[in-house]
């Protein structure tokens, strides 16, 4: 075309677009999906520009907020149109080509080491699955600032933009036409995309229609070509009749009065809805089943892996705040979790208030350490009017978040709680192994592999519930056997006499068992929690304590076993000795030479000062580069 400006694709899509053509994956039909949701989010920004101005939804057809899937058999092109808030030319070239976002590199990288395609929108380039059923893609687009533009490519590495002078305009929104590949044909059945639709979209909260034919009966009057076919039928019929009695026959010469018509079989079309726009989290989690919950976190998380969530909480709050909320914990953490942790707004909540989806990028519904869960919050309290700076700023939104953290960490504790695994009580798990507690069974250790150190992250950030927090906390110990144990285990085993809690940092699990400072605690049979995560040194400056419990590193001064009387015999006896030592040792190096009795076998050990780094510390700070 005259207008067309070329431009190439980055370099990272251009290879995410050669993955997805040469696949062979076999699901294709996950692109539908990615579309539909798209549409969805489209809508979803202009219903909520719409709020605090009306007039950008603009008048008639424009401003139906709806998707509309059309097929031509012919040319074989699907379409998928809505009427959201569509993409002005920049909008196209950045956000279809130019600009690689930060999944893009991920998941070229997942899928060449035999990644799930069915992930792709989770790294946020679902737009490009088309690819898996079309060579040639158009996109039409209207966006309120600017004029109609079409994007096409066929994948080779460039696409092209024109301003759009001979598509019907779309008023607002856009067009998606996909020129089917020859072995794609089956999306131009409308019962497939009806299914497709039905299995993916349950959730979407815009109507969704399929231009659809329908066979229908229509009497049309008969012309003289044919009235000697129906004068058959009637002759036909009569001779039927001959058997019957005399009303039927009545009826039969009042129709002969009537002018000739037959009926024949007409296909019309018309838009039909596929989809009822139910909002789950509006129900009463009581009628919810469990296979609609993990269904809606599918559709929620776009985590269309064969997991299911670890476990979720839908409530109701009332009283000053009323909101409604569902949150999921995942099966996996995403690739980027704890990528510019402090930095990045990856809030995984979305805020509607009254129904209307308002935003997936509030900072202020969750810390950050439980930026892992998934979820909705939908508000009454909440202003619909009101620009998202003047929402972010909103009182409520402290009560929900307080609310919000509360029932996130009891949702947690409850996989803990309903994991056999957890229980310290052999024999009743032994007997209890139902298929119920089969399920549950190792739940908490993979939830604490996925997102351990998010708690731990926790623990340092938020005072408030550090208690909590630290009931969920999980390590080994001398007396762990290999497994994971809690806070709450390790106190029940503590000696008589035992006032602190025993632990060690360092860099395994292995080389802090053949830790000197070990020798005697394991003697008197104490047992020593091992911290091993480079975060566990920051941790555990902001855990002093836990049920009255003092911590205490062993390897750090101040470690008391109970009353040893020889000590102060030994004190006294080798005086001199220790005066000597710490005479001869450098006085920048250490501090002070004393008698011990954490000491079993070795002579001697080198101690960390109360408030000084310990050793485990000092490698960790020197590994960063600060
Ligand atoms: P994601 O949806 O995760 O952002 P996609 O690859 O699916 O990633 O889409 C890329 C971007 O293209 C979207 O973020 C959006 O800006 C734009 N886009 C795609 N489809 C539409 C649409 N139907 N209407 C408006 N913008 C769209
Ligand atoms: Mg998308």
């Amino acid at each position: 075309r005259s207008n067309a400006e070329r431009f190439e694709f980055q370099a990272e899509v251009s290879r995410l677009m050669d993955i997805i053509i040469n696949s062979l994956y076999s699901n294709k039909d996950i692109f539908l999906r990615e579309l539909i949701s798209n549409a969805s989010d489209a809508l979803d920004k202009i219903r909520f520009l719409s709020l605090t101005d009306k007039e950008v939804l603009g008048e008639g057809d424009t401003s139906k907020l709806d998707i509309q899937i059309k097929l031509d058999k012919e040319k074989k092109i699907l379409s998928i149109r809505d009427r959201g808030i569509g993409m002005t030319k920049e909008d196209l070239i950045k956000n279809l080509g130019t600009i690689a976002k930060s999944g893009t590199s991920a998941f070229v990288e997942k899928m060449q080491t035999g990644g799930d395609l069915n992930l792709i929108g989770q790294f946020g380039v679902g737009f490009y699955s088309v690819y898996l059923v079309a060579d040639y893609v158009e996109v039409i687009s209207k966006h309120n600032d600017d004029k109609q533009y079409v994007w096409e490519s066929k994948a080779d590495g460039a696409f092209a933009i024109s301003e759009d002078t001979w598509n019907e305009p779309l008023g607002r929104g856009t067009e998606i036409r996909l020129h089917l590949r020859e072995e794609a044909g089956e999306y131009l059945e409308e019962s497939k995309l009806k299914e497709l639709v039905k299995k993916y979209s349950e959730f979407i909260n815009f109507p969704i229609f399929l231009w659809a034919s329908k066979e229908v009966d229509v009497e049309v009057p008969a012309d003289e070509d044919d009235s000697s076919d129906d004068d058959e039928k009637s002759e036909t019929s009569s001779d039927d009749d001959g058997d019957d009695d005399d009303s039927e026959k009545g009826e039969e010469s009042d129709d002969e009065k009537k002018p000739k018509t037959k009926t024949v079989k007409e296909t019309t079309y018309e838009w039909e809805l596929l989809n009822d726009v139910k909002a789950i989290w509006l129900r009463s989690p009581k009628e919810v089943t469990d296979e609609e919950y993990v269904k809606f976190y599918k559709s929620l998380a776009k985590d269309f892996s064969d997991e299911k969530p670890l476990t979720w909480s839908h409530f109701n709050a009332e009283g000053d705040v009323e909101f409604k909320a569902v949150l999921f914990v995942p099966p996996k953490a995403p690739h980027d979790l704890y990528e510019s942790y402090y930095n990045a707004n990856k809030s995984n909540l979305k805020l509607y208030v009254r129904r209307v989806f308002i935003s997936d990028e509030f900072d202020e519904l969750l810390p950050k350490y439980l930026n892992f869960l998934k979820g909705l919050v939908d508000s009454d309290t909440l202003p619909l009017n009101v620009s998202r700076e003047m929402l972010q700023q909103h009182s409520s939104l402290k009560t929900i978040k307080k609310k919000l953290i509360r029932k996130a960490l009891d949702m947690i504790r409850k996989i803990a709680d309903e994991d056999p695994d957890e229980s310290n009580d052999k024999e009743k798990n032994d007997v209890e192994e139902s298929n119920e507690n089969n399920e549950k069974k190792g739940q908490y250790t993979k939830f604490w592999n996925e997102f351990g150190k998010s708690i731990k992250l926790g623990i340092i950030e938020d005072a408030a519930n550090r208690n909590r927090l630290a009931k969920l906390l999980r390590f080994e110990s001398t007396k762990s056997n290999g497994k994971l144990t809690s806070l709450d285990q390790y106190i029940k085993r503590m000696k008589s006499g035992q006032k602190d809690i025993f632990y060690l940092t360092g860099l395994s699990k292995e080389q802090l068992e053949k830790s000197p400072f070990l020798e005697r605690l394991i003697k008197k049979n104490y047992e020593v929690i091992f911290f091993t995560d480079p975060v566990d040194e920051y941790l555990m400056q902001y855990l002093m304590d836990y049920e009255d419990k003092k911590f205490q590193n062993v390897s750090k001064e101040g470690l008391k076993l109970g009353k040893d009387s020889k000590v102060k015999e030994l004190k006294e006896a080798f005086k001199e000795l220790t005066k000597w030592w710490k005479g001869i040792l450098a006085s920048e190096n250490v501090d002070d030479v004393k008698i011990s009795n954490r000491l079993a076998d070795s002579p001697c050990v080198v101690v960390t000062s109360k408030y000084g780094w310990s050793s485990n510390m000092e490698r960790i700070m020197q590994s960063q580069t600060l």
